[in-house]
């Protein structure tokens, strides 16, 4: 049996992040992935990282950016040790060898996002998330006497002990379909987020929810969980992400009659407006009819001159030939919202820990909560080193102060069980794709940019349905080397528990506020509603609802303009 002072679950930046600060404070340390870790989906983040770096900006003012972007849902102390570690972080990187863009001076250049009064991201052309994540697996290599690395390896449970400790968790190799238990003092969940609960997303097919329902499963509190962010440029049907890296570079949103309508909603900031009050405003012109055919609006990222597009967002010029058929450098692109990222997560305090002991999360499965109601873009990307590091140290520093945890293996058995009765179901039922293609258009349709009582009552109804239809749908592959379709009804039973969460905090919450816009509860409503909604599973599979306080610090909430 593995045993390791720090099991981490997931080997995107958050994971790879925790996994090297809890080898410096000299833990042992594993780290498992259900794919190899640079093809974890952090690879796919383009835009940038912020930080306020250069002398004339200050942690105070990305802070303050970051309080308003998540319309003051965000907790405060959470949000200033974020911004003042931020810094540190990037001097980390670029230590370590990422090579982030440089100025004409030859100093690390920014270029400007959403929501931020200053131009603060910090970038590698349009493929950031790619250059770190590649660097940091360099160092996990080099650091392979401490830290061993499950490849290919997927996360069936957590494990507790009889206090409800987390003790580790139940893994099955992906090549040969055999089930081990992983045996750790501390366990960081680094899986990620949960985009493919909707239809279309910008998200990989490996983002399906897995930590956040996990540990859902075992008793621990998610929070914010209603707060779903629609990226403001995807394109239509296939959801692939337009960096907002091209509204930073300078590229305008035009309706069908060719106005730059966002001067209408955000006459100080326009495009670079944080992201729900971009997206509403899109969708607002697309539903009174002054959007394209397709039901989109046009992103001109002609305004940016074609030398630096090619240079410095020359991914996107690739999706936009290849998967639109449209040269971005000489026309306009069409485009709409579409979903992106998860607020929301397993509740933590700042070094990581959830409400179950000796479990932490760090990334986008986690809610600490930085995001609030809406997360400002390249926030993601330091979100998950700053509280990766932070959790990595906090899970080693206890983690080495502990006996190892022993763990029933016998528990494997059950999991066994659960393996083998999906793979004896009979032919007949529903197949897993068509129940997971009408949960993700079901949630497009009901729980996106704006919502409603009826919408979502309808939606938590079709979700229930799925829910029973889910537990008999019949797999095809009844092997055990890369068995995918086992995965695949495993990983639909954690995207309808966070499918569920979202609705019933979406049904929950009677206000607008941030990704949270219900058009049958116009405005916010800070005396009712200032607080966050936690939900936790009450042992019979349904949600139970409670409420904890917003932190503030030095920010009062005042009306949020752009
Ligand atoms: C197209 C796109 C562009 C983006 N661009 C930016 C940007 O420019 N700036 C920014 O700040 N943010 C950006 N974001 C958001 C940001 O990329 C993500 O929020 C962030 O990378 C998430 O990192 P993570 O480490 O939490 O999770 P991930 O990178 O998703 O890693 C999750 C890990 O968990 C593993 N895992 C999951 N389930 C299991 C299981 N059951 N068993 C074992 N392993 C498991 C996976 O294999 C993977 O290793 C972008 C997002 C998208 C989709």
């Amino acid at each position: 049996m593995p045993s390791h002072d720090v099991l981490i679950i997931g080997a995107g930046l958050a994971g790879q992040r925790a996994a090297l600060s809890a080898a410096e404070a000299g833990a042992s340390v594993a780290i498992v992935s259900k794919v190899h870790p640079v093809r974890s989906h952090s690879v796919a983040a383009a835009g940038g990282i912020n930080a306020a770096l250069n002398p004339e900006d200050s942690w105070e003012s990305h802070a303050f950016d970051t309080v308003k972007g998540s319309d003051y849902l965000g907790d405060q102390d959470a949000i200033e040790i974020m911004c003042r570690e931020a810094p540190d972080q990037i001097l980390y990187l670029e230590h370590l060898g990422v090579t982030f863009h440089r100025n004409d001076t030859g100093h690390l250049g920014t270029r400007a996002f959403g929501g931020a009064s200053a131009a603060r991201t910090y970038y590698v052309a349009d493929i950031t998330g790619h250059a770190i994540l590649h660097v940091l697996y360099e160092q996990l290599m080099k650091r392979s006497e401490q830290i061993d690395r499950y490849e290919e390896w997927f996360t069936t449970d957590l494990l507790q002990d009889e206090e409800g400790r987390c003790t580790g968790a139940i893994c099955r190799d992906l090549r040969n379909g055999a089930l081990e238990v992983f045996n750790a003092k501390a366990t960081i969940l680094a899986s990620g987020g949960a985009g493919q609960v909707y239809k279309p997303t910008t998200n990989g097919l490996i983002v399906t929810g897995d930590g956040i329902s996990q540990a859902y499963r075992i008793g621990a509190k998610l929070m914010d969980m209603e707060m779903v962010q629609y990226h403001p440029t995807t394109l239509a049907g296939n959801g692939l992400l337009i960096t907002e890296g091209a509204r930073g570079e300078g590229a305008w949103l035009l309706n069908a009659e060719g106005d730059r309508f966002m001067e209408k909603y955000a006459p100080n900031k326009f495009e670079l407006a944080s992201r729900d009050v971009v997206s509403r405003a899109e969708q607002t012109e697309i539903n009174e009819g002054r959007g394209f055919s397709d039901g989109t609006v046009a992103l001109d990222i002609t305004k940016v001159p074609r030398r630096r597009t090619l240079e410095a967002l020359r991914e996107i010029v690739n999706i936009g030939r290849d998967f639109a058929g449209v040269d971005i450098t000489r026309e306009p692109i069409h485009i709409l919202p579409g979903m992106h990222y998860i607020m929301g997560g397993i509740k933590t305090d700042s070094d990581g820990e959830t409400t179950v002991p000796y479990l932490y999360a760090a990334g986008e499965v986690a809610c600490v909560s930085v995001h609030g109601g809406n997360r400002l873009g390249a926030n993601s990307l330091l979100d998950t080193l700053v509280f990766g590091r932070r959790s990595g140290a906090h899970a080693a520093a206890r983690a080495l102060q502990m006996p190892m945890p022993s763990t029933n293996s016998a528990r494997v058995a059950e999991t066994e069980k659960h393996i083998t009765a999906i793979m004896n179901r009979p032919q007949g039922g529903r197949r897993i794709g068509a129940i997971k293609n009408e949960l993700g258009e079901t949630m497009n349709e009901y729980v996106a940019v704006f919502r409603d009582e009826a919408g979502l009552t309808k939606a938590h109804e079709i979700v229930r349905r799925l829910k029973e239809e889910a537990t008999v749908a019949a797999i095809d592959d009844r092997g055990s080397v890369f068995n995918q379709d086992v995965i695949a009804a495993i990983e639909l039973g954690y995207m309808l528990d966070v499918a569920e969460t979202i609705v019933v905090g979406a049904l929950e919450r009677k206000e607008c506020r941030g990704a949270q816009w219900r058009i049958d509860y116009p405005g916010r409503r800070d005396d009712e509603w200032l607080k966050h909604i936690d939900i936790s599973m009450n042992g019979a599979d349904v949600p139970l609802v409670s409420f904890s306080p917003v932190t503030i610090t030095r920010w009062e909430p005042e009306e949020r303009t752009y």
